[in-house]
């Protein structure tokens, strides 16, 4: 599974993913949706992760890091 296109409709992922939906798992993004193909509870899910995690770039594939509130 390639974490560069929405799941559903395969869009590639832009270069700033506002409003996506990741699935992570221990701090890899496995898979992502993007908001057009969201339902209302997958978008909630990406407001709140886009409130507490900052989107770092980690060994080259997207990772996601708690905010620390210094961003
Ligand atoms: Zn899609």
């Amino acid at each position: 599974m390639s974490a560069n296109r929405c799941v559903r409709c395969r869009r590639t992922v832009p270069a700033v993913p506002t409003g996506w939906n990741g699935e992570w798992k221990l701090g890899i993004l496995k898979s992502v949706i993007c908001p057009d193909c969201q339902s209302v509870e997958e978008n909630i899910e990406a407001e709140i992760n886009e409130a507490t995690l900052s989107y770092v770039s980690k060994d080259g594939k997207p990772a996601s890091v708690p905010k620390t509130g210094r961003d």
